[in-house]
């Protein structure tokens, strides 16, 4: 601490090297930005931030310029907010006109700009060349002709997700961003994370909407119409609804998708008890053989996407369990499909997930036994709050309902895993018990529930320990796999998620994505967990019935073919 500044007349003070917009923010003092984000690199490019600096001739862009001695600053003088204008004028130049049909009509950052800065007409006429839009993705859609070149989604993907799918390419007025070897989405290493598509400010960047879809399927008296949600949607959908940002809303989505018209209404977390059970015993068998390195999840399909293009000498130590979804969807499937209550009707499967690397993981060939795909339609949160506003429901007037039987879980160990550490929380759990033939209190693993990155803790489980390890972003994931090759760590048990914090900032959740949401969003779940009476996947009895009646036991013939799968090295274009 220590520099005085004085900004539009009040004092404050600043670190040496902090930049303007840092002390500004700090002080809860507001200039927009499109390109700076928190946690990337700044890159001064969209010029959105200018203030000014007496004794400078020029504005100066607040998110890079470092304080280094007192300044007095305007942040709103007439000046600036000329600036600021002719700033939002010249990125709307070559703007498609096409707000009202555009996907994020009402989330576009440069629409509430223009708005804020009261722009009512084109001013400056600019070249708008048309642009191929590049659809080959499951998962996101770009359209260049949006671009505004903030570069949020190139620094992105290359400071958090380590993958570098995109980047500027060209210069001057070809400036553009480009995808790997300039290839269509599908064909470069996109893992699918989002991630890019959250950050980016305007409809440059947008998901495969499916919900359209659904009309076809969901009032046809010869199908059966079945969905499941994931955890993370149960407590994030509310922020789109007007509820209270946290709210767990997951009756109440039971109740809308039966009056929406699904035959059929699960949780995704009935699935994620499963993976829990079977991931305990593989865990046994992984430590019975006696490996070096951790045996690590495999519910995360971008880190899956990552894992088998960049650290295929891994693949042997990952989980050969599907995700949940995956896991959910193939009972689902085979049990409605030998119940009278499928029979003669066709099965059709939706997912509703924060996920957006499940729409290109339902994709896979891996995944689509008999070239059926196990699900058939994936949509995000955003499309949920969507389909809900179009069916006109008033949900204050719904009771919450419980989901279907019999994929049902009382426990709150499946809806652990929408944030990150809870998958790695809930199957230690299940290992204790498995170790010691007793229940382990809940609360002794909260200690890993701290905001940061990685977390490591170390159980005691009978004479056993078992070291688990927990890391989200897949660039933090790089970091801890590289020291766990080196040996400067060893673990016996990782959870990789690719999206920062976990599912619950998954690239189908609601944007913005602000920090605040998100850690209101992970406390929600954690509410979830703590509030129940149950924590463990294998305690519930509803878990325990399937296996009696159905599945038998954790590894055994049914579960392999249902659950089980295998992953290999993919070859990246770089
Ligand atoms: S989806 Fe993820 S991996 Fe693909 S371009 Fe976007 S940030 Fe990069
Ligand atoms: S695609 Fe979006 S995030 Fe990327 S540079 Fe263009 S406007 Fe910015």
């Amino acid at each position: 601490m220590g520099i005085k500044l004085e900004i539009n007349g009040r004092n404050i003070e600043a670190e040496k090297g902090e930049t303007i917009l840092s002390a500004l923010n700090r002080n809860g003092m507001h200039v927009p930005t499109i390109c700076s984000m928190k946690d990337l690199s700044p890159s001064g490019a969209c010029r959105m931030c200018v203030v000014e600096v007496e004794g400078r001739d020029n504005l100066v862009p607040s998110c890079s310029f470092p304080i280094e001695e007192p300044m007095k600053i305007k942040t709103h003088s007439p000046r600036v907010l000329r600036a600021r204008k002719t700033n939002v004028e010249l990125l709307l130049s070559n703007h498609p006109d096409d707000c009202l049909y555009c996907e994020r009509n009402g989330s576009c950052e440069l629409q509430s700009l223009s708005e804020d800065l009261n722009i009512r007409e084109r001013r400056i006429p600019g070249k708008r060349s048309p642009q191929k839009i590049d659809k080959s993705s499951p998962a996101i859609i770009r359209d260049p002709s949006k671009c505004i070149l903030c570069g949020r989604c190139v620094r992105i993907c290359e400071e958090i997700m380590s993958t570098s799918t995109l980047d500027f390419a060209h210069r001057g007025n070809e400036l553009k961003i480009s995808t790997t070897l300039a290839k269509p989405l599908n064909y470069s290493n996109c893992t699918s994370c989002g991630q890019c598509l959250v950050a980016c400010p305007t409809g440059a960047l947008i998901e495969h909407v499916q919900f359209p879809e659904l009309e076809a399927h969901i009032h046809a008296p010869d199908k059966l119409v079945m969905v499941q949600y994931s955890p993370a949607v149960a407590v994030s959908v509310a922020e789109l609804l007007g509820y209270k940002p946290g709210t767990d809303l997951s009756g109440i989505i039971n109740a809308v998708l039966r009056r929406y018209g699904f035959d059929k209404v699960f949780e995704t977390s009935f699935g994620a008890d499963l993976m829990i059970i079977e991931q305990a015993r593989i865990y046994q068998e992984h430590k019975d053989l006696g490996h070096d390195f951790p045996l690590i999840t495999s519910s995360c399909p971008a880190w899956i996407h990552y894992a088998e293009q960049y650290y295929p000498e891994l693949l042997p130590f990952l989980s050969p369990l599907k995700s949940p979804q995956q896991m959910a969807g193939a009972l689902m499937r085979k049990w409605f499909n030998e119940t009278g209550e499928g029979k003669g009707k066709e099965l059709i499967s939706v997912l509703i997930s924060s996920c957006l690397a499940a729409k290109t993981e339902a994709r896979r060939v891996e995944l689509i036994p008999a070239g059926l795909p196990v699900i058939d339609l994936v949509l995000s949160t955003r499309e949920l709050a969507r389909m809900i506003k179009l069916s006109g429901l008033d949900l204050e007037q719904l009771e919450p309902e419980l989901p279907d039987a019999p994929f049902y879980s009382t426990a709150s160990a499946g809806k652990l895993c929408g944030v990150a550490g809870g998958e790695a929380e809930a199957t230690v759990r299940t290992i204790y018990a498995q170790i010691t033939s007793t229940e382990m209190p809940p609360s002794k693993l909260h200690r890993v529930r701290i905001n940061k990155s990685f977390r490591e803790m170390t159980v005691k489980a009978g004479k056993s320990e078992i070291r688990m390890g927990t890391v989200s972003g897949l660039s933090n994931a790089v970091a801890l796999i590289e020291e766990l090759k080196m040996g400067k760590r060893n673990m016996d048990f990782l959870e990789v998620m690719a999206c920062p914090d976990g599912c619950i900032n998954g690239g189908g959740q609601p944007i913005p994505a602000e920090e605040k949401l998100i850690r209101t969003r992970t406390k929600a779940v954690y509410d979830l967990d703590n509030g129940s009476k149950l924590h463990t996947a294998h305690g519930c009895k509803l878990v325990q019935e399937i296996y009696r009646d159905k599945l038998k036991e954790p590894g055994g013939e049914l579960s392999r073919e249902l659950f089980y799968t295998s992953y290999s090295k993919r070859e990246v274009l770089l």
